[in-house]
């Protein structure tokens, strides 16, 4: 009844793979599970993305989130939602184009968030 029993030590790796076998097989359904609740953030306008915040060099427009998470557009802090909402280019995720003024808007790089490195 040692601890340092091959058998035991056998029994306790095959528990051990057991469990990780289980908690791989439980990943997809929450996979599906965040993605839904991503969703449903999204459709009540709260800032899901994982990028850094844009802002239009031509017209101003600002895009920004509230204190509870909302996602919203502005011109000036204090001004209400515009409703409007910067497009994702198809073929350049780090390209968007300004829904006000229709100019194109890049993510920047030079994002301390973004870019750890500081060359
Ligand atoms: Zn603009």
């Amino acid at each position: 009844m040692s601890s340092n029993d091959p058998k035991e030590a056998e029994r306790r790796a095959r528990q051990e793979l057991e469990a990780a076998h289980r908690a791989l097989e439980a990943l997809p359904p929450l996979i599906e599970q965040l993605a839904a609740i991503n969703e449903q953030a999204r459709a009540l306008g709260i800032f899901v993305e994982d990028r850094p915040l844009l802002q239009c060099s031509h017209c101003g427009l600002t895009e920004d989130e509230l204190a509870n998470g909302q996602h919203v557009t502005y011109y000036e802090p204090d001004e209400p939602d515009t409703g409007l909402r910067f497009i994702q280019d198809e073929a350049d995720e780090e390209l968007f184009r300004c829904p006000a003024c229709g100019a194109e808007v890049r993510l920047d790089p030079l994002d301390p968030l973004d870019e750890p490195d500081n060359l």
